[in-house]
């Protein structure tokens, strides 16, 4: 039987489950506690944020993190056309309207011309997706511009855990960062997400907003409207072990980045994005090619998993603006596929992936 190779798998040892069984027979309650405030230091010391509170997954974050800041019903939200589909339902969750914008070829990320123009007075908010660990182009003008229209920035970094900019972690530059620790993320606690801030005011009401709006725990007294969006200790232990393997990890796919982008030199039907390697861990290895459905049953019949990008978000029936083009978009939705990523992954899989995708082109 030869192995099945799957584009992306979360990955724990015996770290994970002794440290869940220490913990459940020592009496633990197994819903947030001492674990999960544990692991929120974890996660604002290592990006340097004053502040983190973890969330039970990474779409629910974004939404906390814009009714943190009073966003809401017929507030217009800007969000890349090209993300993952949470981030503008995060926005569609709270009665807002989603804006889509195009995004830039190389980075994948906003375009910031594009979104000049489609600014208005509902403008409330920007959704700044960091896909892939990438950044815009155009970031500082897009810090600047929110700073003096006084937008709310959000950063969407749920696939940039271990990317940076200029040495300074991505999710701290707008007013919140937004992490996931769903399964295929670099880390993982099966569901679980992260908000970190710098603003005091923005995280009193985001604690006070995942826990129901009361003043304090076993206080029934309700300062704002809030829910139960609370974590489990028994995630928060998985989600610290998992942090001990953060550093290898982003090491790793930077390795597993490179030896991709070296082995798929000279195929002139594939092409390979660029990436910083000194600051960007990608989440998934990224290429674009025409025939992306030969490419891809291709790989799946030597047992090798791919997964197509995102589609153009405007156009999928969930939003159903058809009459709109985002040119970029299309154009790379309808190109890219993800090679498989995980941190895992051995060299000579890498090395025999590369082979059969110039197979495939010879
Ligand atoms: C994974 C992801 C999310 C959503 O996170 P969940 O934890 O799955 O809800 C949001 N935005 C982006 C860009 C993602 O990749």
């Amino acid at each position: 039987m030869v192995k099945y190779i799957d584009q992306m798998h979360p990955w724990f040892d015996e770290h994970e489950a002794s440290a869940i069984y220490t913990y459940l027979m020592n009496g633990g309650w197994a819903t947030e506690f001492k674990k999960t405030r544990e692991f929120e230091e974890r996660i604002a010391e290592y990006t340097g944020a004053k502040f983190c509170s973890i969330m039970p997954n990474g779409t629910i974050s974004l939404s906390v993190a814009l009714q943190a800041y009073g966003i809401g019903y017929g507030d217009d939200v800007l969000v890349p056309d090209y993300t993952m589909i949470a981030t503008p339902n995060s926005v569609a969750l709270l009665g807002a309207n989603v804006i889509f914008v195009d995004v830039e070829r190389d980075t994948m990320c906003l375009d910031y011309d594009k979104m000049l123009e489609a600014i208005t007075p509902k403008t409330k908010a920007i959704m700044l997706v960091e896909i892939n660990g990438r950044y815009p182009n155009k970031m500082d003008e897009i810090i600047q511009f929110c700073n003096e229209q006084n937008i709310v920035l959000i950063e969407d970094s749920a696939q940039a855990l271990g990317s940076f900019r200029y040495g300074k972690h991505l999710g701290t530059f707008g007013n919140i960062g937004s992490f996931s620790f769903s399964a295929p993320k670099i880390i993982s606690t099966g569901q679980g997400g992260a908000l970190i801030t710098n603003d005091e005011e923005a995280i009193k009401n985001i604690r006070l907003i995942r826990d129901f709006g009361r003043e304090r725990g076993g206080i029934d007294h309700y300062l704002t409207k809030g829910w139960n969006y609370k974590f489990t200790d028994i995630q928060a232990i998985i989600g610290l072990e998992q942090m001990k393997k953060l550093s290898w990890r982003i090491e790793r796919k930077k390795q597993i980045g490179k030896l991709y982008a070296e082995h798929l030199q000279g195929i002139p039907e594939v092409e390979v994005p660029f990436t910083n390697f000194d600051e960007t861990s990608l989440w998934f290895f990224d290429i674009l090619v025409n025939d992306r459905r030969g490419l891809k049953d291709y790989l799946h019949s030597f047992n090798i998993g791919s997964r197509e990008f995102y589609p153009a978000l405007h156009s999928e029936p969930a939003y159903g603006y058809y009459n709109r083009s985002f040119p970029i978009t299309e154009e790379i939705s309808k190109k890219g596929l993800w090679l498989p990523s995980s941190s895992d992954l051995s060299n000579e899989d890498i090395k025999g992936i590369c082979e059969v995708i110039r197979n495939y082109y010879n």
